[in-house]
């Protein structure tokens, strides 16, 4: 039956489930629900088989919580509302289908293991009640089974495969989904109660919220900044693109016009995103299984003092302090810590995975885990192990008049700051010997 007034198929929704992509604008999963004849129910669920596994204070959680918050405002003026649930996934469409006539379910796809199985348990139970699942790639540019080797095999090795996306890459790609111009077709029931933080079981976190700013000139001369953390020379949009805020296929065709090198980061992202989906084992493993063999010597102290940025090499402390205080790090930090984790304190690259998961703004399972696994020698585009940053080389290379140490470490010049944990001669060639003995079987 459709309704004289609107148009619309009076019975019946569509629920469009929101999960890593919460905007109203340029949302291709979205767009394409509101395309239906059907009103639009959107849903988000607070998963509490994500959300049990976290402090109550956690960052990410408020992040989500007011981005939520602003879409369920707009909709609100279009007389509609944010449906926002938290449980199972499984048990809350269960409830859901007792409630409404839903006609269909669409989202955007999950790389992810855990998102996937999600997603199957999710799209049986449809099935068996005859409603249909409809699934669109949008948190990427490329579809994960997009860009192949010839023999259609995945690519494990970056170069080739930033090549061949490069080639895939046309207009139609980065098109955009006008999901905004549709929002009279969201559905206008009585308007749902949006839930305070605290009803969710947490709290504000005390982190100042990310604000998202897409600085053209930033990205016309990051290939030139880009390396130096004092400058604050990247884009910072790590956090927007991890939960959907801003539209990938828009800041694509933007890098494609004025940056290559930022380009390139953006399809970094794609490649660890790929590489998850295809190899979901690296969750877990080395995704060089020989590196497996690695005696790590996990020495616990030496992890503490890690964490708390006090193991007296300036740039490690200086990133590990930045991280604990705001959420954030900068990406030769990243990388200058994880190798000093995993080469210097020969401590496995899981457990700093696990810490970076914690208190990144924008953990991203993929990007972190190829991150570390390329830290650690133990990854797919890996650099050699025999490669070992060496932390003061470092300083002196990118943070030359100590402006990045000095911001976050105010002791370094006083008795009180730590001397080095370690000595980084012999550390270097302790490593050299662990990876070798692991390596030869
Ligand atoms: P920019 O330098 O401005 O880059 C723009 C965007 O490109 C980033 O926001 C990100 O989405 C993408 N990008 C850039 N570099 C990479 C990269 N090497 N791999 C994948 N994507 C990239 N990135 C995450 O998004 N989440 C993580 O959890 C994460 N963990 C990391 C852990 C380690 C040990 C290392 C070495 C890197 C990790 N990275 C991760 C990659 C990179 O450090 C961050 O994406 C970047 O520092 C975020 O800051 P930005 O937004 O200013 O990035």
């Amino acid at each position: 039956m459709v309704c004289p007034d609107c148009n619309f198929h009076a019975m019946g929704f569509i629920v469009f489930w929101f999960r890593r992509d919460l905007r109203l604008c340029d949302n291709k999963g979205l767009f394409e629900a509101l395309r239906t004849s059907h009103q639009v129910l959107p849903l988000f669920i607070f998963d509490e088989k994500i959300l049990d596994g976290l402090p109550a204070n956690d960052h990410r959680v408020e992040f989500i919580h007011q981005t939520l918050s602003a879409i369920h405002a707009v909709l609100v003026k279009e007389g509609s509302g944010l449906h926002v649930r938290k449980g199972k996934p499984l048990e809350v469409f269960s409830n859901l289908l007792e409630q409404y006539d839903v006609k269909n379910v669409y989202c955007n796809q999950d790389h992810e293991p855990y998102g996937r199985q999600r997603d199957d348990e999710i799209r049986n139970l449809l099935s068996s009640k005859g409603i249909g699942f409809h699934q669109f790639m949008d948190h990427l540019v490329m579809g994960l089974n997009d860009v192949v080797k010839p023999d259609g095999l995945p690519y494990t090795v970056f170069t080739p495969y930033s090549l061949r996306w490069k080639k895939k890459m046309s207009e139609s790609l980065l098109q955009h989904y006008p999901a905004e111009s549709f929002m009279e077709r969201f559905s206008k029931m009585s308007p749902f109660e949006f839930p305070a933080l605290a009803s969710l079981g947490f709290e504000s976190s005390g982190f100042d919220m990310p604000v998202a700013n897409i600085d053209q000139d930033l990205i016309r001369n990051y290939h030139t900044t880009r390396d130096f953390p004092h400058l604050d020379g990247t884009s910072r949009l790590g956090v927007f693109l991890r939960f959907g805020t801003i539209s990938i296929r828009s800041l694509v065709k933007m890098a494609s016009l004025l940056n290559e090198t930022f380009l390139n980061e953006l399809i970094w992202r794609e490649f660890y995103a790929m590489i998850l989906y295809h190899f979901p084992r690296v969750e877990q493993e080395s995704f060089r299984v020989e590196y497996d063999r690695i005696s790590w010597k996990n020495n616990e102290s030496l992890f503490e003092s890690w964490k708390a940025g006090k193991t007296g090499f300036p740039m490690v402390d200086a990133g590990m302090r930045q991280l604990a205080a705001t959420g954030y790090m900068h990406n030769r930090l990243r990388m200058i810590t994880a190798s000093f984790l995993t080469k210097n304190l020969l401590i496995d690259w899981r457990w700093g995975e696990r810490w970076f998961a914690g208190k990144l703004f924008d953990f991203e399972l993929s990007s972190n885990n190829g991150g570390w696994q390329w830290c650690a020698g133990t990854g797919t585009d890996a650099a050699p192990y025999f490669r070992i940053f060496n932390p003061l080389e470092q300083q002196k290379k990118f943070d030359p008049a100590k402006d990045f140490v000095r911001s976050w470490l105010p002791e370094i010049d006083s008795p009180d700051y730590p001397n080095p944990v370690i000595d980084l001669k012999q550390s270097r060639l302790q490593c050299l010997a662990a990876y070798q003995f692991a390596l030869r079987g």
